[in-house]
Parts: C-alpha cells; sequence; structure tokens
C-alpha cells in the first residue's frame, strides 16, 4: 500500500499544527513512519486519501462500537443541525439522553454533561474534593485520565508516595495531592491510606484498564478497593471512558457487580461526536452548581448536535439484546485466531482481553499493571503494527494502546485479520 498523499499531507500538517496532529498518539511516534490521513470511513472500514481500506481496530480509540457512519446517529445529527447547532439553552433532548443513561448504568439518579472525557475526569475529582472536604487523590500508574493537570503525574521516587509532574506545566503544588498507585495491588493502596489518614478524597480507577494495554483487574482487586474506600470514607470513581456502555449496558459497574460512588463517561456516550459525562446518586450530584458549591459549567455542554448522535447511540445499545454477546464472541474469536497465528510462528506473546476490549503484547509474562506492560519488546511491536498495516489491518499506533472491537466488523473480516497477523507473525 501506498501512503505518498497521506505523507504529503502531514508535511503541510506539520508546518500550521504542532506535530501535524491535534492528540499526541497520531503521530505513529511510537511506531516510526507516517500517520494516515483518513478521508471517510464506513462500518468497520476506514479510508484513507491514498484510496487504500483499512480494516479499523482503533473505532476512534472507542466510541464507533457499531461502526462508522452509523446511519440513525448520522441521521439523528444530520435533522439537530438543520435546527440550529447550539444555543447555551436547555433543551429537551437532555433530559432524553440523561434519563437513558440513568436508565441503563447501575447507582446513579444524576448525571451531567461535559465535552469530553478529560472534563469528565477533572470534573469528577472537583466535586469528590469538594464533598469530602479533602485534597488527595490516588491514581493508578498506567491509568490515564485524560490531560488536565491532577492526572499528569508520575510515581515519585524511592519509597515517596507523593506523584512528581511528568508534563512540565504542570505545578509541584498540584503533583503534591496526586498519590500513585500500582494497579492490580491492594496492599500498595493499603499502604497509601495508612500513610495519608483522613486525607484522600478519592480513588480514581479505570476498572479496566485501557491505556497500557487491555489490563483486566484481578479477581476481588475491585472488590477489596470498594471496601478500603468505604472504610476511610473516600470516594471511589470508576473512569468508565473506556468500558461504558462497551463492556455491557451498565458498563463495568454492571459487569463485575461493584458500585462506584462517581462514574465518568466519554467516548461511546457521544456516538462519535465529543461527549463526556460523570454521574452519582443524588446526593453527590447535588453538590454540584447551580444547586451546591462545586463549581462545573461548559458553553457547549450538552450540545443538541452532540446529544442528538448521543441519544441515538445509547437507543441502538439499549434496545439490541444480543449486543454485548455478538461483540464477546467475535472478540473471542479473534483473540482465539490471533493466539493460533502466533503460537504456530513461535511468537512469544500474551493477549489481553475483555469482552470487546483486547490487546497484544510481545511478552511471554503476565502483563497486570503499568510494570509489566513496559516489558514488552516494542521492536516487535513496531514490525507488527507495520506488518498488518501493509495487509490492510489498522491497530493503535503504540503497544500501550487497547483494540476496540466493532459490532460492524464481520466473521469475513476477521478471519482476514486473522490470516493478515499469520503474514506477519511469519516475519517478526
Ligand atoms: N479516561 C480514559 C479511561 C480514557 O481512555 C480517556 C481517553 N483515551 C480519557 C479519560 C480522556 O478522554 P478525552 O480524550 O475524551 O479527553
Amino acid at each position: 500500500m501506498l501512503y505518498q498523499r497521506s505523507s504529503q499531507l502531514f508535511v503541510e500538517a506539520a508546518k500550521v499544527i504542532p506535530g501535524g496532529v491535534n492528540s499526541p498518539v497520531r503521530a505513529f511516534k511510537a511506531v516510526g513512519g507516517t500517520p494516515i490521513f483518513v478521508k471517510e470511513a464506513k462500518g468497520a472500514y476506514l479510508y484513507d486519501e491514498d484510496g487504500n481500506r483499512l480494516i479499523d481496530y482503533i473505532n476512534s480509540w472507542g466510541p464507533m462500537l457499531l461502526g462508522h457512519a452509523y446511519e440513525p446517529v448520522v441521521n439523528a445529527v444530520i435533522e439537530k443541525a438543520k435546527k440550529g447547532t447550539s444555543f447555551g439553552m436547555p433543551t429537551e433532548l437532555e433530559t432524553q439522553i440523561a434519563a437513558l443513561a440513568v436508565s441503563m448504568v447501575p447507582n446513579i439518579d444524576k448525571i451531567r454533561f461535559v465535552n469530553s472525557g478529560t472534563e469528565a475526569c477533572m470534573s469528577a475529582i472537583r466535586l469528590a474534593r469538594g464533598y469530602t472536604k479533602r485534597d488527595k487523590i490516588v491514581k493508578f500508574s498506567g491509568c490515564y485520565h485524560g490531560h488536565s493537570d491532577s492526572f499528569l503525574i508520575a510515581a515519585g521516587s524511592g519509597l515517596s508516595t507523593f506523584g512528581v509532574p511528568n508534563s512540565p506545566g504542570v505545578t509541584e503544588g498540584t503533583a503534591k495531592d496526586t498519590l500513585l498507585a500500582a494497579y492490580n495491588d491492594i496492599e500498595n493502596i493499603k499502604a497509601l491510606f495508612a500513610a495519608n489518614k483522613d486525607q484522600i478524597a478519592a480513588v480514581i480507577i479505570e476498572p479496566v484498564a485501557g491505556n497500557m494495554g487491555c489490563i483486566p483487574p484481578k479477581e476481588g482487586f475491585l472488590k477489596d478497593l470498594r471496601t478500603v474506600c468505604s472504610e476511610n470514607g473516600t470516594l471511589l470513581i470508576f473512569d468508565e471512558v473506556m468500558t461504558g456502555f462497551r463492556l455491557a449496558k451498565g458498563g463495568a459497574q454492571e459487569l463485575f457487580n461493584i458500585q462506584a460512588d462517581i462514574v465518568c463517561f466519554g467516548k461511546v456516550i457521544g456516538g462519535g461526536l465529543p461527549v463526556g459525562a460523570f454521574a452519582a446518586c443524588n446526593e453527590i450530584m447535588d453538590y454540584l452548581a447551580p444547586v451546591g458549591p462545586v463549581y462545573q459549567a461548559g458553553t457547549l455542554s450538552g450540545n443538541p448536535l452532540a446529544m442528538a448522535a448521543g441519544f441515538e447511540m445509547l437507543k441502538q445499545i439499549n434496545s439490541d439484546q444480543e449486543l454485548f454477546a455478538r461483540l464477546e464472541e467475535k472478540t473471542a474469536y479473534l483473540e482465539n485466531g490471533i493466539r493460533e497465528k502466533l503460537t504456530e510462528n513461535n511468537v512469544v506473546f500474551t493477549v489481553n482481553r475483555v469482552g470487546s476490549m483486547i490487546s497484544v503484547h510481545f511478552d511471554a509474562n503476565p502483563v497486570c499493571d503499568f510494570k509489566t506492560a513496559a516489558n514488552g519488546d516494542n521492536e516487535t511491536f513496531k514490525k507488527f503494527f507495520h506488518g498488518l498495516l501493509k495487509e490492510g489491518v489498522y491497530i493503535a499506533p503504540s503497544a500501550y494502546e487497547t483494540w476496540f472491537i466493532t459490532d460492524a466488523l464481520t466473521y469475513e473480516d476477521l478471519d482476514f485479520t486473522i490470516k493478515a497477523v499469520g503474514k506477519v507473525a511469519k516475519e517478526l
């Protein structure tokens, strides 16, 4: 496949956009080469500016659960756009999507819509801090909750429990209020609580981590985390930006039967338009302005086009009783195929999967946290990525990302992909 036009477009883009992209991972820095410029997409396929067709396993990093240009969503957006694109005033549609989301997700009474997952998580921790009147939060190494200051924090050195900024521009003052924990390690969490008694407002977690590959929570980990939070008067925040409306109608809360205190959404809930949301019980949500003292706002929050797309998406998910079983079957089929081909070719690997989230790691050992995720062989990953791309299969251009399976994929597409994996595996 040729990427001549994409290469030219990238050169032009880099003249006027930093690094040529509006979000860093798109730049192919981790795998080398030139990013592909998309012209259009339909169902499971991307069509690029050079006329190549690619089977898409990123799906806009999660939102396109039902495939690209999904007709009911597209039509809803078109019809809405004809009637005005933004008012900064309430619309009935906001109540309709909120009521539907509240009915699908366990344990939430009210939901507030914002414009991105970043905003959802940023607002959720402000709410948790305001509600508990405490300053510190705990996040897990390797989990991503968007690019707001409190989350761009790395583990401090040695035995220090304090975080340090991992981007210039984040202040030490902000970093000192974010404590870093190891994913899947409950003893580590207990030690953090012991060292910071009555100071931790919230623990935020991806209930299935998707930003260091796909990492499932160990048996009992989320339940133990729930217990520790409850015992300490700390709110448990599930960042379900990836898992919400993807792993089950009610997301990870439903899948693992664990109740979080605040839940964050993004991606699927917007049907491919810029939407995020956070939700909780009445008591917590009524702590928000204009009812309560914690301030949060947005000119375009609840935007009619975004709400139309999200509402249509949620309606489809809510009415399709077979959807999650189908996604599970398709992704399990893909997983088995990948395992078979890599094993046949003596490639050292680990595959992790929960529902329609899956990742391939080039390391023989279990991948269960940030440390083990970092052990993967990146050179092999690069060859795997570019090999698949040559075959017309597009996976995320980084070993730390999850593949998001769409219901638009047919078994023919999956067979094509598995065959491509077999071909590429011979060269690894
Ligand atoms: N939380 C999680 C779990 C995410 O995966 C992401 C984005 N990948 C975010 C938050 C941030 O969402 P956004 O990019 O929409 O700001």
